[in-house]
């Protein structure tokens, strides 16, 4: 990701705030973060050689509660990706009415590169390094691309090794041995599937047998195919980093993750025929569910999407360019900030769970999960109509209208607003 995307996003939260009366100083505390820090990491390898990673930790906004958001292993992090990413968790925890802020950390690294011994050192020297940043009433760690629970148990012991005491609201998306809730890992593919479910007689009104694309076939992917197919969708493409398969009559989604699992790839697929990976953003289907990385959809590629909706999944895979021509064209899209909100409302189940030394049932976190997502996502819904909004543009508002009750009830604003106090 480049500066470009942050000035993105930056772009979309000023248009939605021309369609709130948000005060000039509430919209300045809100355009850039409130901390952010660069870490170096040094981890000693199997050979015995030392290497040096970059981690970043962001916390962008805190005025609902403590930051939150999620910790990406990838090779192409950098602070204005880390900081983009945070700033989408501050509207998203917004527009979920979770008591949290916004706040986001990677480290740039390959992690297919590393053993799992390299690996739990890197986690450990990275929790180590922003240790004094973080903490369950300031800012709160969970999973993101290429980290997982395993991932999260190393930060959390590692952090209780640090404070010389457990900590487990520290971090979520823990293992259920350390304090993790049921539920968790599957979370933002249910939160997904629950906004579609509930947007879908609007969206795609005509649709008795809907086809879907999905490109990602990670956490988030794989397990939203399963559902969509078990409700009776037609999953008729997927990808993955190396490879994509398709079959307009519908692909068996559970050879394909069988498949996942034991090769770790798509590649050589038992179903479906090989396709270009770049080919399905581009399918004839109903919905196309990007769940990968940023900018999948961009103004090079926009104009071919044949798609009637877009559900993101992944964090902000259609860049503004593409917004725009995606608009003209007719196309729905269904955002980021609500449609992948399950995952951040679970690890809000989780830190209570901690904080009050309960264990939640699954039942319970599930039941819970649809009320969220059905309730926020009515209301957007609505708001959308009865504002003439876009989807995007609407949750957005939803989330800074939050925003500014928080903020103005802090008082700063009315204290310092005109200068003059
Ligand atoms: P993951 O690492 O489990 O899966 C990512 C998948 O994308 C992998 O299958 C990878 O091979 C694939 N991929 C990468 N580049 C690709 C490309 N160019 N074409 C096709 N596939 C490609 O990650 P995840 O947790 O599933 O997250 C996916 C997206 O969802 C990210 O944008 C993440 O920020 C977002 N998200 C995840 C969660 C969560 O709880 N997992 C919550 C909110 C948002």
């Amino acid at each position: 990701m480049t500066d470009d995307l942050l000035e993105e996003a930056a772009a979309r939260f000023e248009e939605a705030c021309e369609h709130t009366d948000l005060s000039e100083d509430t919209r300045e505390r809100l355009r850039r973060p409130i901390s952010s820090l660069k870490v170096s990491i040094p981890v000693r390898m199997d050979d015995g050689a030392m290497e040096t990673f970059a981690g970043y930790r962001v916390r962008y906004n805190d005025t609902r509660g403590p930051a939150k958001g999620g910790i990406r292993f990838h090779p192409r992090v950098t602070a204005a990706e880390v900081t983009t990413l945070a700033f989408w968790m501050t509207f998203k925890t917004a527009v979920m009415d979770l008591p949290f802020g916004g706040g986001k950390g990677g480290v740039a690294v390959d992690p297919k590169r590393l053993s799992v011994a390299e690996l739990e050192r890197l986690s450990r020297g990275y929790i180590a390094a922003i240790a004094d940043v973080i903490g369950p009433d300031i800012d709160v760690p969970a999973p993101d691309v290429a980290t997982n629970e395993l991932v999260m148990g190393w930060m959390v012991h590692e952090y209780g090794k640090i404070h010389r005491g457990h900590q487990p609201a520290v971090v979520t998306g823990k293992p259920i041995a350390l304090g993790g809730i049921p539920g968790r890992s599957s979370a933002t593919s249910d939160g997904a599937f629950q906004v579609v479910r509930e947007v879908r007689g609007r969206v795609l009104p005509d649709a008795n047998d809907p086809s879907v694309a999905i490109q990602g076939f990670g956490n988030a992917g794989a397990q939203l195919a399963s559902r969509l197919a078990e409700d009776g969708w037609r999953v008729v493409a997927v990808s993955d980093s190396s490879a994509a398969v398709h079959d307009p009559g519908g692909l068996d989604v559970v050879k394909l993750r069988e498949h996942k699992t034991d090769t770790g790839s798509l590649a050589d697929a038992p179903v479906g025929e090989p396709l270009e990976p770049e080919a399905l953003l581009t399918l004839e289907v109903d919905a196309l569910v990007p769940a990968a990385l940023e900018a999948a959809i961009h103004e090079g590629n926009a104009g071919d999407v044949r798609a009637t909706v877009v559900f993101e999944v992944a964090n902000g895979p259609v860049t503004a360019a593409a917004d725009r021509i995606l608009d003209e064209r007719g196309v729905e899209i269904v955002p980021d900030i609500l449609v992948n909100a399950g995952g951040v409302t679970v690890s809000w189940f989780e830190w209570i769970a901690n904080r009050q030394g309960e264990r939640w049932t699954e039942a319970t976190v599930r039941a819970r999960l649809e009320d969220r997502m059905v309730t926020e996502t009515r209301a957007i819904v609505e708001l959308a109509d009865a504002r003439g909004l876009r989807l995007r543009t609407a949750a957005y508002v939803h989330a800074v209208e939050r925003l500014a009750t928080a903020i103005d009830a802090t008082g700063t604003t009315t204290l310092f607003g005109d200068g003059t106090s």
